[in-house]
Order: C-alpha cells, then sequence, then structure tokens
C-alpha cells in the first residue's frame, strides 16, 4: 500500500530533514537515549527556539511554516528513537522564543493568525481530555484498498474523492477509458485511525511588575488547546508562559460551514513554567466561569 499520499520528499522538504537531523545530533541524543522504555508513551522534547534560529534553513521555514517544520521534525525525531530501539514517541516543544515572539493576549486580532507568540497567562482546564481522529483510514468497498486523509481539528471530516485502484482496474480492462461514475465508495475504519488526546482550555493574560508581582489580570478569557503530553496535567488558575499559534474557529455551538463569525484560537504549542516567582497569586481574586 504505498504512495497513498505520494509523497517524495521534495528539495525544501529534504533540506528540513537535514537540518533538524543535525540539530538533534548536535544537542539531543542523550535525552533520546535516556527516553528508553516507558512504553509508548509520549515525551515532549524542549528544543531552544535559538538553536532554531542559529540554522538558516530551519529558521526560515518554522517562522513561515511552523506547523510544516515541525511535522517533519517529529519525523526525523521518531526516526531517531528507532534507530536507539526506543518505543515512546517524542514530540518537539520549542521554548525560551526571542522577544520578538513575546506579546500581549489582549491585543491579538484575526490579522495575527498563522504567528507563533509568546504570553504569560493563567490557565484554566475547561473540557477535560477528548480526543479527535488526526488521520482517518478508509476502505474502498470494491475493491478493500486502503487510504489516509489526513483531518483538521473542529471541521467536517474529509474522506477520498474517487479510488485510483478502481479506476486503473477499470481503464485496463476498457481500453484506457475511465469510468463513466467514478468509483466513490468508501468506509472509514475506526478502529484503524489515528487519535490525538486534546484539552481545551481558557488562558487569561496576567501583567508582573518587575519584582515578579501579579499587577492585574487582563480583560478577556481566550480560547486555547493543548495535545499528546500536556492533556490532563494542567491545574486550574496555575501561571505559565505559553507558546501558541494563533488560529481561528467557529464560535462556540455554531457550524464552521454554515456560520462565517470566528473567534481566535490560541493553539498551545508549548508551556513553560512562569519566569516569574509569583509572590501575590493568592491576593488577586480570580473569577472563572464555566459556562461556555
Ligand atoms: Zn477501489
Amino acid at each position: 500500500m504505498t504512495g497513498n499520499n505520494g509523497i517524495e520528499p521534495d528539495p525544501a522538504m529534504q533540506e528540513v530533514l537535514a537540518a533538524w537531523r543535525i540539530l538533534f545530533d548536535k544537542n539531543h541524543i542523550d535525552e533520546i537515549k535516556r527516553l528508553k522504555g516507558y512504553d509508548e508513551r509520549v515525551f515532549g522534547l524542549e528544543v531552544e527556539h535559538s538553536l532554531i534560529c542559529e540554522n538558516e534553513i530551519l529558521k526560515l521555514e518554522f517562522h513561515t511554516r511552523p506547523d510544516w517544520t515541525l511535522e517533519i521534525g517529529n519525523i526525523v525525531l521518531n526516526e531517531k528513537m528507532m534507530i536507539h530501539g526506543n518505543d515512546s514517541r517524542l514530540v518537539i516543544r520549542v521554548v525560551n522564543f526571542s522577544e520578538n515572539h513575546h506579546f500581549f493576549l489582549d491585543d491579538l486580532r484575526m490579522r495575527h493568525r498563522s504567528s507563533m507568540l509568546t504570553f504569560d497567562v493563567i490557565l484554566i482546564p475547561t473540557s477535560g481530555p477528548l480526543g479527535w481522529i488526526k488521520k482517518a483510514v478508509y476502505e474502498c468497498i470494491e475493491c478493500e484498498h486502503r487510504s489516509e486523509v489526513k483531518q483538521r481539528l473542529a471541521r467536517e471530516r474529509e474522506a477520498p474523492n474517487l479510488c485510483m485502484p478502481c479506476i486503473k482496474d477499470y481503464a485496463a480492462k476498457n481500453k484506457g477509458e475511465w469510468p463513466p461514475i467514478p468509483p466513490r465508495h468508501f468506509k472509514m475504519i475506526v478502529e484503524d485511525c489515528y487519535y490525538e488526546d486534546i484539552e481545551y482550555l481558557k488562558a487569561v493574560e496576567v501583567l508582573f511588575d518587575s519584582e515578579g508581582n501579579v499587577l492585574k489580570l487582563g480583560e478577556e478569557k481566550f480560547t486555547g488547546v493543548v495535545n499528546d503530553e500536556y492533556v490532563g496535567t494542567l491545574t486550574s488558575g496555575s501561571i505559565h508562559r505559553i507558546n501558541a499559534r494563533i488560529a481561528v474557529d467557529h464560535l462556540p455551538n455554531r457550524d464552521f460551514v454554515k456560520d462565517t463569525r470566528r473567534m481566535i484560537l490560541l493553539k498551545i504549542h508549548s508551556i513553560e513554567d512562569s519566569p516569574f516567582s509569583v509572590s501575590n497569586i493568592s491576593e488577586t481574586s480570580i473569577e472563572f466561569d464555566h459556562s461556555e
């Protein structure tokens, strides 16, 4: 079942693959070796933002298309894990972003979409652990050929358009002609789909003075989502520094396709301890309603 996605690394992808290999070999091999015998657990591997900026290719690609660049990095990372006989899964968590990524949550607008930005926030988990189908597996009802289709979070589930093996089979029997009605009867194989753990939360900006005392809280509550090893680990009211890609989502209880209104969603890439030793948080009255 080769060529489901037809991906042969193009030159840009090959450069990024090579750049990640060098970065991990130089900086993270000891950690990769150490994480042995944890039996299919997911771990975050913290990668300094400065290391990404040192490499011209990673610097360019990570800042223009972070999801794609990280996806390739995660492939390389798990190759390394396999080489070292390790069956747990590692995901890259870039941390300590440079100052020009630091931003204020309340100033976020739609124009910041796709940026990766750093915020100091209070987090309040709201959904509890959930799962979503990240990659769906479909089987053609005619020929049983299987194909995988990547899905998008909180969007309509996508299925294959047509079955190429069925078309080729028809063409071979009909002098190269394509079938008049394209074969497109698929069933999803629920057990073989790839699921990812996620959890929704609210984030409120925290402003500190130079001594690390909480000066005030932000006006707005933003919705965020975390995945993998962060799910189920966050404590309500804890203060963190988060690095998030700014995305858009439909309003709660609305349909993405039918309703054009959008809200900002923080796709939280990594979570760090707060750099401030917060001393007076208990004096700050924080009230959150969980009604949304
Ligand atoms: Zn088929």
